[in-house]
C-alpha cells in the first residue's frame, strides 16, 4: 500500500510562501506581473487561463490578460509580445497553447524575452537546463522534481523511467532527474518491451496522455509511482496514466489524478513569476 503524494497540500505550502515573498517584494514597490494571453476560443485553454489568473490574484500576482480573437495574425501576436518584453511591470509572459493555425508556434515562444519565459519554453532556458545551469524551468517537470523532493526521495544512483518524451514534459523531467543523478530511461510509442523497462524502475513517471496504460502489475514492489496524465474518460471522471488502484497497492508512494502534480503546475509557474520579479 503506497502512501498519496498530496499535489494539493504541497502546491497549497508553496502558495503560501509565495504570498509572504510577493508581500514583501511589494514593500519594495515591486508587484510580480505575469501576462496571460489567449489566442481563440479553445474551451480547455479557456478554463487553464482562467485558472492561472486566479492563482495569480491568491498570491497578490498581478495578471495581464490578453484574450485575442482567433482571426489574429501572427504579426499582431508578435507585435504585442515585443510590447510585453518590453514593459517593466510585466516580469512573465505566458502564451497558452495550442495556437491558431495561422500561427508558427515556435516562432511565437522564441519571440519571448528568456527573461520573462517563465513557462521554461524558450530554447535558451531550454538549453540551459541541457547544460545543466537551469534558469526557468518548465512548470510541470518542475513540480514533479519539487513533489519528488518533499517526500524526501534521494534520485541519485536511482533508476528512473520517464513513459514519455515531449518537450513540455517527458525530456525535461528526463533532464532533471539525471541533473540529481539518477540512471534515466526514456521511454515513448516505439518502446520495445515497456512493461519490463517500467518493471525495473525505482521510480516511474507517466506522461503518456493515454488513460491508465500503465498496468498496476508492472510496477516494482516498493516504486515511486509520478502520474503526469490527466485523462478525461465519460463526462466526469479524470483518470491518470497509471492503473491507479492496481499501482497504490505495490508502490511504495503515488501521485493521485486529480490532486497530484496537476495543481504543482501553476504553482511552479507562479513560483518562476516571482523568481523573475526576484531578479528584476
Ligand atoms: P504528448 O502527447 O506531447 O506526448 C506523449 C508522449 O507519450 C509521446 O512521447 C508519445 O510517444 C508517448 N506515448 C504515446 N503512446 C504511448 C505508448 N502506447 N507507449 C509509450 N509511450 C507512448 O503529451 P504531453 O507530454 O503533453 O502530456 C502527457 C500527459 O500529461 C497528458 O495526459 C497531458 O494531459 C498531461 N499533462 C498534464 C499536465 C499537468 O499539469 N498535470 C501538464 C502537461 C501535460 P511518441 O513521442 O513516440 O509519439
Amino acid at each position: 500500500m503506497a502512501t498519496v503524494i498530496d499535489g494539493k497540500a504541497i502546491a497549497a505550502k508553496i502558495r503560501g510562501e509565495l504570498t509572504a515573498s510577493v508581500s514583501e517584494l511589494k514593500i519594495k514597490g515591486i508587484t510580480p506581473g505575469l501576462a496571460v494571453v489567449l489566442v481563440g476560443e479553445d474551451p480547455a485553454s479557456k478554463v487553464y487561463v482562467s485558472m492561472k489568473e486566479k492563482a495569480c490574484a491568491d498570491v497578490g500576482i498581478f495578471s495581464d490578460e490578453h484574450k485575442l480573437s482567433v482571426e489574429t495574425s501572427e504579426a499582431e501576436l508578435l507585435d504585442l509580445i515585443a510590447k510585453l518584453n518590453a514593459d517593466p511591470k510585466i516580469h512573465g509572459i505566458l502564451v497558452q497553447l495550442p495556437l491558431p493555425k495561422q500561427i508558427n508556434t515556435e516562432k511565437v515562444l522564441e519571440a519571448i524575452s528568456p527573461n520573462k519565459d517563465v513557462d521554461g519554453f524558450h530554447p535558451y532556458n531550454v538549453g540551459r537546463l541541457m547544460v545543466g545551469k537551469p534558469t526557468f524551468q518548465p512548470c510541470t517537470p518542475y513540480g514533479v522534481m519539487i513533489m519528488m523532493k518533499e517526500i524526501g526521495l534521494d534520485l541519485t544512483g536511482k533508476n528512473v523511467v520517464v513513459v514519455g518524451r515531449s518537450n513540455i514534459v517527458g525530456k525535461p523531467v528526463a533532464m532533471m532527474c539525471l541533473q540529481q543523478h539518477a540512471t534515466v530511461t526514456i521511454c515513448h510509442s516505439r518502446t520495445k518491451n515497456l512493461a519490463e523497462v517500467v518493471g525495473a524502475a525505482d521510480v516511474v513517471i507517466a506522461a503518456v496522455g493515454v488513460p491508465e496504460m500503465i498496468k498496476g502489475e508492472w510496477i516494482k514492489e516498493g516504486a515511486v509511482v509520478i502520474d503526469v496524465g490527466v485523462n478525461r474518460v465519460g463526462e466526469k471522471k479524470l483518470v491518470g496514466d497509471v492503473e491507479y488502484a492496481a499501482a497504490f497497492e505495490r508502490a511504495s508512494a503515488i501521485t493521485p489524478v486529480p490532486g497530484g502534480v496537476g495543481p504543482m503546475t501553476i504553482t511552479m509557474l507562479l513560483y518562476n513569476t516571482v523568481e523573475s520579479a526576484k531578479k528584476q
